[in-house]
């Protein structure tokens, strides 16, 4: 049987997309492998939002070399935000690659494997994944209309295009018949949701239609924009009950000038108030949020603001990226990276330290709590899955639990009790918090 191997590097949407041509492959007949060696077939979905991953591609581009050249028959393709409108350059460097695709556009993977092999291919991307994880991904809106001035994704994804709350209903009911409980809805401005489409639903209208999808248990959302959350999607995060309480706003720079300069349209006060605002309406909401260290001209002043920000507003979780320039942004072309690479490091380090004190108090308060868990991992026999605030959460005796017996949901497992840990995936457990540390939990299931 012939095989292919998907590498995935980058955000949720790549993901997304991954688990979107992994579908397309199987619905093609071909099987996945563990590792691209195995593989007739190796795609690369790529990310270059910054030097680290973009490094990673090309170690992954080199190493697949001499694999292609120890079979020519071997399909390379290169997919995701790596590939520009123009595949020239990627061509001359990576002469070996058989194919160049733009994020989501697998046509040319598709057409090509159908032709070298005989498959029918028509139909093959509309079709849902037989096996769809228990949490699992639906991208709302495709590109970016922002144009922050360090981002690239606008230029490589390309403008906002949401998707009919209609579409994203009927997919969201066929991913809960193949056993999915956990959906989460992408986009790169998951709440500027519906501005594109005609009579301009929002984020709202589209939680509210989710919502009513039997079976689903959970919904989340990701990445929302400061200046596009609305009153009307922080009362959807309250009142609506698959709505979990968790949203990620990312504030990216804590000093008014550097937000100016990269275009964020919003103040450090603005940020502010709308925290304040999320928290007072959405009762026990964790926020999460990215953080960009060492743009253009931040000074240490400056980049102080930022750590102020985390430390005032203690965030659940930060996730903090030292700048690198992207060719082709408006930072790029106007202004100068000269923050030394050796401070960026330190001032990420200073992040990491400060987040990793406060998300140990924050987890420190879940202790003896019960949480609502839904099952959504089991490797070698431990369990985990995430509360409501998006926490991780390990089952430390899940074992015992089977024993006397635990609360199970999933309306699609019946009620018998068996020994088989992967057999709980998808229920919705309750757990006594037992153990805490910065990035996780660990609990056991009670009765
Ligand atoms: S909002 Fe800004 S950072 Fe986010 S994808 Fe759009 S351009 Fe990039």
């Amino acid at each position: 049987m012939l095989k292919y191997h998907v590498w995935t590097i980058g955000c949720q949407m790549n993901k997304a997309d991954s688990e979107r041509l992994e579908s397309a492959l199987e619905q093609m007949g071909f099987a996945s492998a563990q590792s691209p060696d195995d593989a007739s077939v190796i795609v690369l979905n790529s990310c270059v939002v910054r030097q680290k991953s973009e490094d990673k591609v090309v170690g992954m581009l080199n190493a697949l070399k001499p694999l292609k050249a120890q079979d020519p028959e071997r399909v390379v393709a290169l997919m995701g935000c790596m590939v520009g409108p123009k595949a020239d350059e990627l061509q001359r460097r990576f002469p070996y690659v058989d194919v160049f695709m733009r994020p989501q556009q697998y046509q040319p993977l598709i057409d090509l494997l159908g032709g070298r092999y005989g498959i029918e291919t028509e139909g093959c991307l509309r079709q849902l994944t037989a096996k769809p994880q228990v949490s699992t991904f639906i991208p709302i809106i495709h590109g970016c209309d922002k144009f922050c001035t360090f981002c690239i994704i606008p230029y490589r994804r390309g403008r906002q295009r949401s998707v009919p709350i209609e579409d994203v209903v009927a997919e969201a009911e066929a991913l809960v018949r193949r056993g999915v409980r956990e959906i989460t809805l992408l986009g790169q401005t998951v709440d500027a949701y519906g501005s594109d489409l005609p009579g301009n639903p929002d984020l709202a209208d589209l939680l509210e239609a989710v919502n009513g999808v039997d079976g689903l248990l959970r919904i989340r959302f990701l990445t929302s924009h400061p200046s596009d959350m609305s009153d009307r999607i922080i009362k959807a995060v309250a009142d609506l009950d698959k709505v979990c309480e968790n949203i990620n706003l990312p504030f990216q720079a804590g000093d008014d000038a550097i937000l100016e300069s990269m275009r964020r349209g919003y103040t450090n006060k603005d940020y502010r108030r709308l925290i304040e605002k999320i928290r007072g309406t959405v009762p026990n909401v964790s926020i999460s949020t990215d953080v960009i260290v060492g743009f253009c001209g931040e000074t240490e002043a400056q980049f102080q603001e930022s750590v102020k920000l985390i430390k005032d507003l203690r965030f659940d979780k930060v996730h903090v990226a030292a700048y690198s320039p992207r060719e082709g942004t408006i930072a790029w072309r106007s202004v100068e990276d000269d923050v030394p690479l050796q401070e960026k490091k330190r001032r990420l380090r200073v992040v990491e330290d400060t987040q990793e004190k406060i998300g140990a108090e924050i987890n420190a308060g879940y202790l003896g709590r019960v949480e609502d868990v839904l099952i959504d991992s089991v490797k070698d026999g431990v369990a985990s899955g995430r509360n409501r605030n998006d926490r991780l959460v390990y089952l430390s005796v899940l074992r015992q639990a089977l024993r006397t017996g635990g609360v199970r949901t999933n309306p699609n497992q019946g009620g018998g009790q068996d020994e088989r840990s992967e057999d709980r995936l998808g229920e919705m457990v309750k757990v006594r918090i037992e153990k805490t540390g910065p990035w996780s939990l660990q609990g056991t299931i009670v009765l």
